[in-house]
């Protein structure tokens, strides 16, 4: 269903003047634990094909969490090979056609391929010796192959995401048309991750103001800390990798088409208490118990270390609690984590110069969460905002993954940006022109096409 409407919104055309033609790109991304690689061409119209897209994630088990060193030997192992079998999916060319193309070894012999007309790679924000092993290999790619490089903000190309996802929809729409970009400039995203806990209005291309931002740690991390209390021992046994809060949702919901029984609050200010679910404990929204100014005062933060807190004391004073009252509690953390988010939506949904978005774009790990876009549709329509479209992009294009990277690529390299080759990894960069490093175009090492 939503992806007909990405489709129908995708028909408008562009106007003329914007220049168009058939971009192929490889792309690379090593910023944290997950080594991706992907090949992306977007067609003159506008619609984007995947021809290549795989992403290998280091072994967190072991160490419960992300860890530096594990993640960046697993990127030294994974990136040569997966770039290798990337290129046996770049487009087949004719024998005869020599330019613009690279020999590649197969298991149908050597051919000529396709040869990309840029190499895309995260050089930013993320862990340094990561970003490093994918940003070498792909300089060392665009000086073999003799083309441009671009070194894009990973937090950028999670924004443009479902850009990218529509791109991909259009592809089965036959269409010369130029279809212009969906959604359109100016979008909210919600981006909900293991990492970050961000909302963001995307103005442009390179203008992506922070509405509200994390404090102390992401509601990924807090959801899966509050998961690691709450789930059965026995439960918590049968994890085959750190994304707790999947085993939580999953326990909190055992059905498959879950009731979620949930009413929107009518104030965030009251705690979720007895009333609610039957038990003795209760769990409210930070910055709450000194009133209502305190809490709209501090509506451009995420907090949700006092969540992880008030659960731990829960569980601990409860130590029998049986598995009926784990799985209210279970509802209730999650309703309270997301309300939170709903929250700043709403906050931001009132401010003036946000009035004309009306797209919300909630992207990863924990957008995959149902209860989630349960939540954020019933409190939007409660409030009268039945009309903000609501996009939860493809999981697999949610997480860090290199689809997006190269879509990103392809952005900024039709608005003639270029990187140069001595351009550093930026551990730190942020995607606010607002913000004191400048934001995307305020680093280093951008370069202007000729
Ligand atoms: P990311 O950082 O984008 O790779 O996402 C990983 C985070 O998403 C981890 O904290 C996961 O526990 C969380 N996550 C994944 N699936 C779910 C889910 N269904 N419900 C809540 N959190 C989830
Ligand atoms: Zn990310």
């Amino acid at each position: 269903m939503r992806s007909q409407c990405l489709i129908r919104r995708f028909r408008i055309p562009l106007p003329r003047c914007v220049q168009r033609r058939t971009l192929l790109t490889l792309a690379i991304e090593t910023s944290c634990d997950d080594t991706s690689v992907a090949i992306l061409e977007k067609h003159k119209n506008n619609s984007a094909t995947l021809h290549f897209h795989e992403t290998i994630t280091s072994d967190n088990l072991k160490y419960g969490g992300v860890h530096p060193i594990e993640a960046l030997s697993s990127h030294q192992k994974s990136l040569a090979g997966l770039i290798n079998q990337a290129l046996r999916s770049l487009p087949k060319r004719e024998t005869t056609e020599v330019h613009g193309s690279i020999l590649v070894k197969g298991t149908d012999g050597t051919q000529p391929r396709q040869k990309p007309d840029f190499v895309t790679v995260t050089r930013g924000p993320g862990m340094r010796s990561s970003l490093y092993t994918g940003l070498n290999t792909a300089k060392g790619l665009a000086v073999a192959w003799q083309v441009p490089l671009l070194g894009v903000n990973h937090m950028q190309a999670h924004a443009l995401t479902p850009r990218l996802v529509a791109a991909l929809d259009a592809k089965a729409v036959e269409s010369t048309t130029p279809l212009e970009h969906d959604p359109a400039f100016p979008f909210l995203t919600l981006l909900v991750s293991g990492g970050h806990t961000m909302l963001v209005n995307s103005r442009s291309l390179c203008d992506h103001e922070i509405l509200a931002n994390m404090t102390d740690m992401a509601v990924g991390d807090a959801i899966d800390k509050c998961a690691r209390d709450i789930l059965p021992p026995a439960y918590l046994e049968t994890a085959t990798d750190v994304m707790y809060g999947r085993l939580l949702e999953a326990f909190a919901f055992p059905d498959k088409t879950p009731n979620f029984g949930y009413t929107p609050p009518s104030s965030f200010l009251k705690p979720r208490g007895n009333a609610d679910h039957g038990y003795g404990w209760e769990i409210g929204q930070p910055f709450t118990s000194q009133g209502a100014e305190t809490w709209r005062n501090n509506a451009a933060l995420f907090t949700y270390s006092g969540l992880g807190s008030t659960v731990r004391r829960i569980k601990e004073q409860n130590l029998g609690m049986d598995d009926e009252e784990r799985r209210a509690l279970a509802k209730v953390t999650m309703a309270v984590a997301f309300e939170q988010l709903a929250s700043r939506v709403l906050f931001a949904l009132e401010r003036s110069d946000v009035t004309k978005v009306d797209t919300l774009v909630v992207s990863g790990g924990v957008a995959s969460n149902q209860f989630l876009k349960h939540i954020l549709r019933t409190v939007l329509d409660s409030r009268g905002y039945e009309k903000i479209r609501v996009v939860f992009p493809p999981i697999k294009f949610c997480t860090d993954n290199a689809a997006m990277i190269a879509w990103t690529g392809i952005e900024m390299f039709e608005a003639g940006w270029r990187t140069s080759l001595e351009a550093m990894a930026v551990r730190k960069w942020a995607i606010d022109p607002r913000a004191e490093d400048g934001g995307i175009l305020g680093v280093e090492g951008w370069e202007r096409a000729e």
